[in-house]
């Protein structure tokens, strides 16, 4: 039975009497694409016409997809071969067929052609059986026209040893010989090789024709090698080839994967003939080399030539758009694809639907095209596994990837680093550990970008010592991965490991990038670790010789506030070079909220406020830095302010996991199904915080109610509902973990603080900027945050 998967209906071998084969797409008058069986036999489905010409103009000896069954097989001589009936001309359907045995060896013309129809069908298997029969046949035997031939079906079958050994054998070897050779190599990732093969050609004094340079152009681009690929470019300008738009498209092809984008265009420009396959490889190219504008430009160039767009310019015209954020042009084009029913034709396109709808946060309509697509792949699935993840519902992106899962499609290494992105947004540790074992079962360990994920998402699930086992065993470590353990240690305020990583990291040859230098410099930040951080910023352009850029200034600003040093933070950005940001006199106004430097502050709000008006987070740090110093008029000044912007804070929740299943706290949340618990245990918890004194900070409450009412809100507060919940549902000494969208407020790190000690648990939460490791009464981050 393998042979009915192999074939899904037929096998067809075809004989032009007139005119030689015709086996091959072009004389079909097909596009060019790569032929096979099923193409074949849909095109004979859906083409009465040609199918009709198929059967009068020529003799098809076609392969019975039984082959292998039948009773003849061993006897070798007889191949069985199947006609095709003349009645198929009108009732076109496979089992119209009637089968015939030729029971005469076969001609070398008859082989020969044979041997071209399943070139280009790739039947690797039937090739071979047939192989068998002309080494047992005599008159089939030392022939190079069939010689030529077999190589070039190894060849085109990615056989390479088999077509190399008979390519040695043969004397006379012609140019379609050395043709098929180098394609086969360029074609089955040896592209060294088919460069070596080509300069041999050329010393055995056989000159290369236009079929010759695609292939050594498409394995100098897979390369990359710039240097070989100019020389080959030199002699197709020699050769005469420089005119053939076939050629031309290819050193198109070629430059674009060298991201030489500046000689790209100039090929193009000096392009005598240019066809859709010219333009699109233009889109493709300045897409794929970060150009989506100049791709915009190229297909509305090509748009006054009065070329149609294929599926081809659509797919890169499609991610442009998801590139620039393009919705409106990414709807009319998704428009003008369902008009044509191109959807149908093109599964492709679909994908780059859903990419575009995610990148555009349009879920729905993402949804939508997903449930469209008949036959979802892994792509389909991780455009919108990765889609969910990156609009901030990972929830929903874990849910799907299971779905994934128990539909029988197998994630590939995006899914997988989709999926834990998903997981460190909402610290979803044990999800992460079932992952990482799925990871290690489908063989996905030595793959460095999954490491690097699975090291950010322990590191950010608040599992450091997990985030070190998988880095310490990576094989191959890149700058991604360094960086990952770097900001690790870093959001955990351990300066010091991170340091000691970057500057391993520098000894192990690895040149640090700008965002290296950003998360060692935010690790001395959380640390505290102001002459290390220092000493890093200058060596940034003195000895990396990286230009300093907006990210590592407000690290710096941060790294000098944060530790108290606010003049200097302050005189630093007054002496910057480039105009400071607003998130940076933030980050001032929130050093100085936590050392109480009012006027500092004051000062600081007031960049802020002109800077960026609607931003309410620096409105709440300036009323807490005045509630804490009692400053209560300045307070309800602040508030007013805020009121009369009818600016509101973002709602906060918190997550916590249990059992692999992630619960999700809103503030305020009645809806959970243990909320009668919840709440009972926080009313415990505050009375027993009560007893040993607690007095609850309200600076932190906007709202101008009540005191007792204010102390009752922050009860309320996300963190503590997640909290409770998890006390209730684990056992004494288990670590409690959370993860909070905004910064923990000063009541409930004091809260956080006194539960760890008074229940004996460890509380580790995280929240917009760092963790806190909460533990015997005492935080990690030393009430710096
Ligand atoms: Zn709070
Ligand atoms: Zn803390």
């Amino acid at each position: 039975m393998k042979y009915a998967n192999d074939c899904p209906q037929l096998q067809i071998a075809t004989k032009n009497k007139t005119s030689g084969l015709i086996g091959d797409a072009k004389a079909l008058k097909l596009p060019q694409i790569p032929f096979n069986s099923l193409a074949l036999s849909r095109l004979l489905q859906s083409n009465f016409s040609t199918a009709h010409s198929l059967t009068h103009t020529f003799m098809n000896a076609i392969l019975s997809p039984n082959f292998l069954k039948h009773p003849n097989t061993n006897h070798l001589n007889k191949l069985p071969i199947l006609l095709l009936s003349p009645r198929y001309a009108t009732t076109p359907s496979a089992t119209q067929f009637t089968y015939t045995t030729i029971n005469q060896p076969l001609t070398s013309i008859q082989c020969g052609s044979l041997l071209q129809s399943l070139t280009n069908t790739k039947s690797l298997k039937i090739g071979q059986k047939l192989h068998a029969h002309m080494i047992s046949c005599n008159t089939l035997r030392n022939n190079t026209y069939l010689d030529t031939k077999l190589a070039a079906f190894y060849a085109n079958c990615g056989r390479m040893i088999e077509a190399q050994l008979i390519f040695d054998q043969i004397v006379l070897k012609n140019v379609f010989l050395w043709n098929s050779m180098i394609r086969g190599y360029a074609c089955n990732g040896h592209s060294m090789k088919s460069l070596v093969l080509y300069r041999e050609m050329m010393s055995f004094g056989q000159k290369p024709d236009n079929f010759t340079y695609p292939f050594v152009l498409k394995a100098c681009g897979d390369l990359g090698v710039v240097e070989i690929g100019r020389r080959v470019h030199c002699e197709v300008v020699v050769c005469g080839f420089e005119a053939d738009v076939y050629v031309g498209n290819c050193l198109l092809a070629m430059y674009s994967k060298f991201g030489k984008m500046d000689m790209v265009k100039m090929v193009f420009d000096r392009m005598l003939e240019r066809d859709l396959t010219s333009w699109n490889t233009m889109i493709s190219g300045y897409v794929r080399n970060g150009e989506p504008e100049e791709a915009f430009s190229i297909y509305e160039m090509m748009g006054r030539t009065g070329l149609v767009a294929d599926c081809a310019t659509l797919l890169g015209i499609l991610s442009a758009c998801t590139d620039l954020f393009a919705l409106e042009l990414g709807k009319a084009i998704h428009g003008y694809v369902v008009r044509n029913n191109l959807l149908r034709i093109n599964c492709f396109l679909i994908n780059s639907l859903i990419e575009l709808y995610c990148s555009c946060n349009c879920m729905v309509a993402a949804r939508q095209c997903f449930k469209e697509v008949t036959w979802k792949d892994t792509v389909s699935w991780n455009s919108l596994v990765s889609g969910y993840s990156k609009n901030a519902d990972a929830l929903e992106s874990l849910r799907l990837f299971c779905q994934m899962i128990l539909d029988g499609v197998d994630p590939d290494q995006v899914t997988l680093m989709a999926v834990l992105g998903a997981c460190d947004q909402i610290t979803a540790l044990q999800f992460s550990m079932s992952v990482h074992s799925y990871i290690i079962k489908k063989g996905f360990r030595s793959h460095s970008m999954v490491g690097t994920a699975l090291i950010d998402a322990y590191s950010k699930c608040g599992y450091l010592a997990c985030s070190r086992q998988v880095f310490d065993e990576m094989t191959e470590k890149t700058l991604v991965s360094w960086s990952a353990m770097v900001s690790g240690y870093g959001i955990h305020g351990m300066g010091r490991e991170a340091l000691s990583i970057f500057h391993n990291m520098v000894v192990n040859g690895i040149a640090p990038d700008e965002g290296a230098f950003t998360t060692v410099l935010t690790a001395c930040s959380h640390a505290g670790l102001v002459n290390e951080g220092k000493d890093i910023f200058h060596s940034l352009k003195k000895r990396y010789n990286v230009q300093p850029r907006l990210a590592h200034f407000s690290c710096l600003v941060d790294l000098l506030g944060r530790a108290g040093n606010l003049d200097e933070a302050y005189d630093f950005i007054k002496a910057m070079e480039i105009r400071p940001t607003s998130d940076m006199w933030a980050s001032l106004l929130s050093a100085c909220r936590l050392h109480k430097n009012v006027e500092l502050a004051e000062l600081s709000a007031q960049r802020v406020f002109e800077m960026n008006p609607k931003g309410v987070g620096s409105y709440i740090c300036l009323s807490n830095l005045y509630a804490s110093e009692k400053r209560w008029d300045d307070v309800e000044k602040v508030r007013a302010l805020v009121r009369q912007k009818g600016l509101r804070k973002p709602p906060g929740f918190s997550f916590t996991e249990l059992g692999k299943v992630v619960h999700r706290f809103l503030v305020g949340d009645k809806s959970h199904e243990q909320k009668d618990a919840i709440y009972a245990k926080l009313n415990e918890l505050s009375q027993r915080l009560k007893e040993v004194g607690h007095k609850p900070d309200t600076s932190s409450v906007l709202y101008d109610v009540e005191g007792e009412v204010k102390e009752k809100m922050l009860w309320d507060h996300s963190e503590r509902l997640a909290i409770a919940f998890a006390l209730i549902n684990t056992g004494p000494g288990t670590v409690i973990r959370i993860t909070k969208n905004l910064r923990v407020c000063a009541d409930c790190h004091t809260v956080s603080k006194l539960i760890s000690k008074l229940m004996c648990r460890e509380i580790v939460m995280r929240d917009i900027r760092r963790f806190h490791h909460f533990k015997d009464g005492i935080c990690s981050c030393g009430d710096y945050w």
